[in-house]
């Protein structure tokens, strides 16, 4: 949708401030945007004015807006909070769309989803590489009933995610195939606000999900699942003819069909990413695979679950906007050493990368794992 066909909700903004402020009931600010850079154009209310202005033609689309927008985590925390429940991100995403028209996008964003498009994936690695941490070929091309979509990050940058995910689904007795031809999911198309590429990327991979004869897709990637669940029926305009699921979410499913886990004597704390969490509205789930592991005891963090607190490096951020991703990554990563877990789990590749970054800096004893490849280890 246009920003225009916005102006009703962008005119109800009360500017009560609860979007970008403190979190209800504590000191913790919750916009890591608005966080790092302490102006309120960065956060929901700023942005909300700021629209406000160009629906009302008082301003022009430029560089300063953009910064606006693409400093954005796509968290989604402001519309958590937001008093009048207001559509905060499809506001942000219309944004974004004029933007793109007029070519503002800034470029290590724009190059990344280029080469996503272009090249198969956001990282400039060769496509021939990427089912390079495969233990094998037999599953490569496989007519099943379940595909796994494995995701750019972790087919290149994060390969024990990969490999996890293929052992887990291994393990719970899932006939599975892996695409021959996998691309990247559109997600980096998708938060730069081109949607015409996020709907080629999307359309591609459905055409080669569809010819595997799959009636169900695992994924390992929250961003790739929120583009397949919560944006391609939108961006093709018809529904999936398959179910989608986070690897966790299967995990869960088989540990009632007899998967058994391993003991693990773990002091865990698990990070909410926020495509997974607030996105999509899985909570419960790699909660409770965590807790079926003998021997893990799971900690809470002081920000969870709804009002769990971004790694920092949602909406590609650190490409553009490094001293940013770095403060809120370091911030979250302090969080979670002050549970005094031994064990932090994440369940997306980027938030993981984020927290090893935030790891090698400080020194701090806590693992880092996805929790994907921890329960490998535990079957
Ligand atoms: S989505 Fe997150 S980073 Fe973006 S404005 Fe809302 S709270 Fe801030
Ligand atoms: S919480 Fe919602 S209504 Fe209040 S200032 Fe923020 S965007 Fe406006």
């Amino acid at each position: 949708m246009k920003l225009a066909e916005y102006k009703n909700q962008i005119y109800s903004c009360l500017r009560c401030g609860f979007c970008f402020d403190h979190e209800v009931g504590s000191q913790a600010k919750i916009c890591p945007s608005h966080a790092s850079y302490g102006m309120e154009s960065y956060g929901a209310r700023g942005k909300l004015a700021i629209a406000r202005a160009l629906v009302d033609e008082a301003m022009e689309f430029d560089e300063d807006v953009a910064e606006r927008i693409y400093t954005c985590t796509e968290c989604g925390a402001c519309e958590e909070q937001c008093f009048k429940y207001l559509d905060l991100l499809d506001i942000y995403r219309a944004m974004k769309g004029e933007l793109v028209l007029r070519d503002l996008v800034p470029s290590p964003l724009a190059d990344a989803a280029r080469a996503a498009l272009e090249e198969g994936n956001p990282y400039g690695q060769a496509a021939g590489k990427r089912l390079d941490w495969a233990p094998g070929r037999e599953r490569v091309g496989k007519q099943a009933e379940t595909v796994l979509f494995v995701g750019c990050t972790p087919s290149y940058l994060r390969r024990g995610i990969a490999r996890g995910a293929y052992q887990l689904l291994e393990a719970g007795d899932v006939e599975f195939g892996l695409l021959t031809d996998e691309v990247c999911c559109g997600h980096p198309s998708y938060v730069a606000g081109d949607l015409e590429g996020a709907r080629a990327a999307v359309q591609k991979n459905v055409e080669a999900i569809e010819r595997a004869g799959a009636r169900r897709v695992v994924f390992a990637c929250p961003g790739c699942l929120a583009t397949f669940r919560d944006e391609a029926p939108e961006l093709l305009g018809r529904p999936l003819a398959f179910e989608t699921l986070h690897v966790a979410e299967l995990v869960e499913q088989r540990l009632g069909a007899g998967l058994r886990l391993r003991k693990q004597s773990r002091m865990v704390t698990y990070h909410d990413p926020c495509n997974l969490g607030r996105g999509l509205g899985i909570y419960d789930a790699p909660r409770r695979v965590v807790d079926a592991v003998p021997g893990a005891r799971r900690l809470e963090m002081r920000r969870t679950r709804a009002r769990s607190f971004c790694c920092g490096n949602g909406g590609f951020v650190r490409l553009g906007y490094e001293p940013m991703a770095v403060e809120n990554e370091t911030a979250r990563l302090e969080e979670a050493v002050a549970t005094g877990a031994d064990l932090l789990l994440s369940a997306c590749p980027a938030c993981q990368i984020a927290f090893l970054d935030a790891k090698r800096r400080s020194k701090a004893a806590i693992e880092v794992l996805d929790i994907v490849e921890w329960l490998a280890q535990a079957v």
